[in-house]
């Protein structure tokens, strides 16, 4: 079974872009969108579009990478509003979940195991992907393995956007991503081999269900129904920037931010709701004051660049003790594709520590409530999303 996976070259994360997927339906609010992808009959839709991206890389093409940026997706939910089916609005939510969750999930957990697990896994070149996936399997149980299924009109939006792959190939790429969810389910059951995953990312292992662990997988969970609901308001012909920031991590008002400078641990995220123009990403643009209403120096990165939805703010002489900061995102930011943010949002953090205020799930979505922030319990039930970071075709972290 090792050697399938190393043939297929990827093993990664899909498992946790099943369970990531399914709980993020759990955590949309009542109404239309939560009734249509909790329906049994979408559910392989919603499934073949969580794992749909991956596939490509399975068989070499840039197909897969390509849907996991809305520049692709947007371009598909255009196409829905004119000729989609449910069928194909599953599979776009599906798709969407994946592309913020591959995002999320390398921005603040990745980064950190980067970190703790130096020596391990990423001295040997091992995937954390393939690794944290077979613990979440052997912890939460095996992904399912869907029939077969893509939208038919990809061959040709593929081929508008400059692509040319056809559908024999759509279908092997998806064929061998649900066999890499098998063997994933496999490895899972079998002690050893989970063992020996522990021990290359013993970091990432031990916290891919962690409550207290910064941006756990029931927080990704949340942030894709956040950036769902976006992606719903777009469907129905608006243009997702109702709420432009969906999320910031820490949450706003959350407590016990770490101090320290160059640490992940102090970094500080802000989901956007569409893919940015990371040249607009500016230092006037999103600012950090002090108490005293002073700014205060920081990086700024758009992870992933251009596109992408994560900005990551680091402190360049790290957090001060016993204070409290208010970040602002002012009018100014661009999407990659046109709109530019005209409103200004801001939220607040501290490093003050109370009993009340430990980091917990440490994850803001926008529609969280305020006595859920801050704690533990919301994240009780978290796992992770994954992905093969050394095949992503698009990085410009502009830190
Ligand atoms: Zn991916």
């Amino acid at each position: 079974m090792l050697l399938l996976l190393a043939q297929l070259g990827f093993a990664n994360g899909l498992t946790s872009h099943q369970w990531i997927t399914l709980q993020a339906v759990d955590e949309l609010p009542e109404g239309e969108l939560k009734d249509l992808l909790s329906r049994d009959d979408m559910r392989p839709y919603l499934l073949n579009g969580a794992l749909f991206p991956d596939g490509g890389y399975a068989v070499g093409d840039d197909y897969g990478e390509m849907a996991h940026w809305e520049l692709f997706q947007m371009d598909f939910l255009d196409w829905i509003r004119v000729s989609g089916t449910d069928a194909d609005k599953a599979f776009l939510f599906g798709l969407t979940s994946h592309g913020m969750a591959d995002q999320t999930f390398d921005s603040m957990f990745m980064e950190r195991s980067k970190v703790y697990d130096a020596d391990y896994g990423w001295a040997s070149g091992a995937s954390m992907d393939e690794a944290t996936d077979v613990a979440l399997a052997s912890q939460l149980g095996a992904g399912e393995v869907p029939d077969v299924w893509f939208p038919e009109v990809f061959p040709q939006l593929y081929a508008e956007q400059g692509h040319e792959v056809d559908a024999e190939t759509l279908e092997q790429g998806t064929g061998l991503a649900g066999l890499a969810i098998r063997a994933v389910g496999v490895m899972a059951e079998n002690p050893d081999a989970v063992a020996g995953y522990d021990a290359k990312f013993p970091w990432a292992n031990a916290h891919i269900a962690d409550a207290g662990t910064r941006c756990s997988p029931l927080c990704e969970a949340k942030l894709v129904a956040a950036y769902w609901q976006v992606i719903g308001d777009r469907l129905d012909g608006g243009d997702g920037l109702g709420s432009p920031v969906i999320a910031t991590v820490p949450g706003d008002g959350e407590q016990a931010q770490p101090l320290e400078a160059g640490s992940p641990e102090s970094t500080v995220a802000v989901v956007f709701a569409r893919g940015l123009n990371s040249e607009s990403v500016t230092p006037n643009v999103i600012t950090v004051a002090d108490m005293a209403g002073a700014d205060v120096l920081v990086d700024l990165g758009v992870f992933y660049g251009s596109g992408s939805h994560v900005v990551l703010i680091a402190p360049q002489q790290g957090w001060e003790p016993e204070s409290d900061y208010v970040v602002t995102i002012h009018p100014g930011i661009m999407t990659y594709d046109g709109p530019t943010l005209t409103e200004e949002t801001t939220f607040g953090f501290s490093t003050r520590t109370t009993p009340e205020g430990d980091l917990g799930c440490a994850c803001g979505t926008a529609d969280l409530p305020a006595s859920r922030r801050g704690t533990g319990m919301a994240c009780a039930l978290s796992i992770a999303a994954t992905i093969a970071l050394g095949r992503r075709r698009v990085f410009i972290d502009t830190r």
